[in-house]
């Protein structure tokens, strides 16, 4: 499995990191939140390891975000808290299972596993006229053709595949997508939908499917046969 590993303190993260790279497994280590927050969206991870308390954004803050952008990846919380309040917390937000330090390395694994089989069962995968979007993995495949997704374009796609031929105005996938706390330029939206044009393209599926640019109002998806 490919893992990210979100702690803070240096000496749980390598040992943690030596620990799962042993068993097989390839790990990237965060210290911080913030960082992330953006590369679970950049990199397709099998499963996040996610300490809860971080020194800038907590674990929680840093799950639900991910949840509100539509990042799927199975999370496993890691906390010094056992409380049945908090746990509860943590499983709202959107955690997939709950370890409490101290704990032992082989239960790690074993709910690491468990996780990874629960996920492969759900499997779940969205029909898009001819495309599949695995949000699992977060390919987007038509046939035997893949693109791998970004968190973001994932999220992106994905909003406008559930309104399919309805259109989006910027401002609402701007909302939906980045997050109101976003300040950065509102053309952020035609980029993305610019990258997904591209893997669509790449995918030999236009023009059955296609974003369309509606001029002044936003972006509307468009599955040839259903308007
Ligand atoms: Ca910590």
């Amino acid at each position: 499995m490919k893992l990210l590993l979100v702690e803070d303190e240096e000496k749980m993260a390598r040992l943690l990191q030596r620990g799962l790279t042993e068993a097989g497994h390839q790990v990237d280590v965060c210290e911080r939140g913030e960082d992330a927050l953006e590369q679970a969206l950049q990199i397709a991870y099998d499963t996040v390891l996610l300490d809860w308390n971080l020194p800038d954004l907590d674990g929680l803050a840093v799950l639900r975000r991910w949840r509100e952008q539509g990042l799927r990846t199975p999370v496993l919380m890691l906390t010094a808290r056992g409380t049945v309040g908090e746990k509860v917390m943590g499983l709202r937000a959107g955690a997939d299972d709950y370890l409490v330090k101290p704990f032992a390395f082989e239960e790690l694994l074993a709910r690491l596993e468990a996780l990874h089989r629960r996920g492969d069962a759900q499997g779940p995968a969205q029909q898009v006229g001819p495309l599949v979007l695995d949000s699992r993995r977060r390919v987007l495949r038509h046939g035997e053709r893949e693109q791998v997704l970004t968190g973001r374009e994932y999220a992106l796609f994905a909003e406008l595949a559930s309104h399919a031929g309805e259109v989006l105005a910027r401002s609402t996938l701007l909302s939906h997508v980045w997050g109101d706390s976003f300040d950065g330029p509102p053309n952020i939206v035609d980029v993305y939908v610019g990258y997904l044009r591209g893997k669509l393209k790449k995918l030999e599926v236009e023009p059955v499917v296609s974003i369309q640019v509606v001029r002044g109002v936003g972006f509307r998806l468009v599955v040839e046969g259903r308007g």
